[in-house]
């Protein structure tokens, strides 16, 4: 990314002149206000995001949150917090971490490289010292065993920053594990664990550049959604968007990722797929494992209404971009919702 490009990072948020901070918050405030976000630190800084302007992406995203919720979901918040604002900060994060262990590593290699040389020095004192038998100065053996207290003690020194440098070694690559997780977490949707819209599009671009040919695109769409949440809840409504995504993770075949795409729309990306009638009827097993799906209320017995979903596939053909490949799953899945829904089309 060149360094015009680059996304602000946290700190560069925040202009140094006050008042033009207070005209930014003047405007973010009200925003919150009227769709009704918190106001805790995360929200601030993306409504005043939003107020700068300068990620259009971003306000392009929260525009849709607004729109598709009735409230803001805290994953929705952290996942756009982490993307548009701490991002780059991650990426350093990561390279310092690099580099850090790198310079550990250097000077433990360093270090251990002293104390062989001194045990070996410190071997061939002693040797000399036993050859002394008849000392041609009488001085001789008390200089020695001098250098070789000194030596000994040298010695300590360097076993104890050794040990130090093993637990500041260990420490680093702790942390670098951590963040590794977290740059994982970064690209799977918080509530679902399939992997997120933004994956979802760098995957197809790769795919598509790979080998197109053999991409197929299924889109599936919760039924009746809207519905559901307002006879049972929310919470009850997330929790059936978690038990999709299982369902999804669960069925794939290999080289086949499943993404959320929106609200209650998720896609799968088939590779090495070559003929429209598999996709179909993967997605048709997919159909009917959600459909047999039972959903119980927490504490009660009762199994909550079937739940079942509307299916568009489309496969690659000649000239396709992915816009246009998206956009044939997506008639595909409108046909199937139009035609009485719970049904597969393509
Ligand atoms: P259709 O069969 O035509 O798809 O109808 P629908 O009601 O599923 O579709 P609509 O687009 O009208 O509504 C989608 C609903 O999905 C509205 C929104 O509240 C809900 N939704 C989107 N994301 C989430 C989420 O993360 N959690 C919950 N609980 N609901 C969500
Ligand atoms: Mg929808
Ligand atoms: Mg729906």
């Amino acid at each position: 990314m060149s360094q015009s490009k680059k996304r602000a990072t946290a700190l560069a948020l925040y202009p140094e002149d006050t008042r033009e901070a207070a005209a930014l918050l003047k405007q973010a405030v009200p925003l919150m206000v009227r769709h009704n976000i918190a106001p805790n630190p995360v929200h601030y800084a993306l409504w005043y995001t939003y107020s700068k302007g300068q990620e259009p992406e971003l306000n392009r995203h929260l525009d849709r949150v607004v729109r598709d919720f009735d409230y803001f979901p805290p994953e929705s918040a952290a996942k756009l917090f982490r993307d548009y604002i701490i991002r780059e900060e991650l990426e350093d994060a990561r390279i310092g971490q690099q580099q850090a262990i790198s310079l550990v590593d250097g000077m433990e290699r360093d270090v251990s490289h002293h104390v062989e040389g001194n045990l070996n020095f410190q071997a061939s004192l002693g040797h000399c010292l036993e050859m002394l038998d008849e000392p041609i100065d009488e001085r001789l053996p008390g200089i020695l065993s001098e250098l070789q207290q000194s030596t000994q003690l040298m010695q300590d020194q360097q076993a104890l920053f050794l040990s130090q440098l093993h637990a500041a070694q260990s420490e680093i690559k702790n942390l670098r594990d951590k963040l590794e997780r977290a740059q994982l977490a970064a690209t799977l949707d918080g509530l679902t664990q399939v992997f997120n819209r933004d994956t979802f599009t760098r995957l197809l671009e790769q795919a598509l550049s790979n080998a197109p040919q053999t991409v197929a695109l299924v889109m599936l769409d919760i039924d009746h959604f809207k519905q559901f949440n307002d006879q049972y809840g929310h919470p009850l409504g997330d929790r059936v968007l978690q038990h999709v995504g299982q369902v999804l993770r669960d069925s794939l075949p290999p080289h086949a990722t499943a993404a959320r795409y929106g609200g209650e729309e998720f896609c799968v990306i088939l590779k090495q797929c070559t003929d429209l009638a598999s996709a179909h009827a993967f997605a048709e097993q997919l159909r009917l494992k959600i459909q047999s799906l039972r959903i119980k209320a927490r504490k009660a017995d009762k199994v909550l209404d079937t739940i079942t979903a509307s299916f568009g596939v489309a496969l690659f053909e000649a000239g396709d971009t992915l816009e246009s490949l998206v956009t044939r799953a997506d008639d595909a899945l409108y046909q199937a919702k139009r035609n009485g829904r719970n049904r597969v089309h393509r």
